[in-house]
């Protein structure tokens, strides 16, 4: 055995990496809430534990995979005893400040804490694009990258624990951004009878098109040079996204989720930044510094 790992959590993603790490010729510990969960992992060669405590006692590294923030505290804070000295990583989707406060918790119990971020689903576990970020605990780092490098790339943000959530987050946030958009597009297309799927895979040939002009686009921001814009500016942008608002609303359509942009760009252009960059709209994200 390449060592012992307990596995606190058999959900669809706590089962894809207990298998993983067995698989990967770790000894497997594993505990649910529901106990039945445990039955398919026992027969593969994993041990069983009843309790949380139990579970912790027999491996050095413990990795929780539970459903949010508040189930990982109601369990883990019964064990904290058992947990001491031990490097406890947490995948388990939390906020930054959750991460951030449960790392205060395992520092004020002698635990050695990673929180980590799981950017692929289960069946991606082990695979290839199966990404993991990671931060907090430089040492619980190192002491648990073979094991973690056996379920996909690691990447390790840095010491502030709450890291690897944010990037999680930021990423989502695009991505969900991105399918509001595609079903946007869907809508209409719809009204005239193009199907879904067709546009989704217009829309993708497009997007795979521009896609790379998204760090170029946005390499002002780092400079803060908006004006004169490097790129397209406020005027010409806002001219843009109202047509695509006028369009929409044209065959039948809600801009709700354009309406804000436009907002944003009006604003610009009546204070005087009609010339600037149009991505200095970041700077009216930014709520408070
Ligand atoms: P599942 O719903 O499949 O499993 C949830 C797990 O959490 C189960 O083991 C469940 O136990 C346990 N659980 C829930 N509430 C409690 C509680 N109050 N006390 C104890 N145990 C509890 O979810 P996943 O396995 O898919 O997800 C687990 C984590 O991984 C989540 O934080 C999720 O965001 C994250 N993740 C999942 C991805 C995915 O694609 N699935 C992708 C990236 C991250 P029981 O069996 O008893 O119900």
């Amino acid at each position: 055995s390449k060592g012992t790992i307990s596995i606190l959590g058999l959900g669809a993603m706590g089962s894809a990496i207990a298998a993983r790490l067995r698989e990967t010729g770790y000894t497997t510990t594993v505990w649910n809430r529901t106990p039945a969960k445990t039955q398919p992992h026992v027969q593969a060669g994993a041990n069983a534990a009843a309790t949380i405590a139990e579970a912790v006692q027999s491996g050095d590294i413990v990795i929780a995979v539970l459903l949010d923030h508040a189930s990982i505290h109601e369990n883990l804070e019964p064990a904290a005893a058992e947990l001491k000295g031990k490097v406890l990583v947490n995948v388990t989707t939390t906020t930054p400040n959750e991460a951030r406060a449960t790392a205060a918790w395992a520092a004020e119990h002698g635990i050695t804490y990673l929180d980590g971020a799981i950017m692929a689903v289960p069946q991606m576990i082990g695979g290839a694009g199966s990404r993991l970020l990671y931060s907090g605990d430089e040492n619980a780092y190192a002491i648990a990258r073979p094991a973690l490098e056996t379920l996909g790339t690691a990447e390790y943000e840095g010491t502030d624990a709450g890291l690897a959530s944010l990037k999680d987050m930021a990423l989502l946030t695009a991505m969900y951004t991105m399918f509001t958009g595609v079903l946007q597009a869907a809508a209409m297309m719809r009204t005239v009878g193009v199907p879904a799927v067709q546009t989704a895979q217009d829309v993708t040939a497009w997007l795979n098109a521009v896609v790379p002009l998204a760090a170029p686009t946005v390499a002002v921001v780092d400079t803060g040079d908006y004006d004169p814009a490097p790129g397209q500016n406020v005027d010409f942008t806002n001219a843009a996204v109202t047509s695509l608002i006028t369009a929409a609303r044209e065959q039948g359509i809600s801009a709700a989720h354009l309406e804000p942009l436009k907002r944003q760009l009006d604003e610009l252009a009546a204070t005087g930044r009609g010339t600037a960059d149009w991505t200095s709209v970041i700077e009216q994200l930014t709520i408070n510094r």
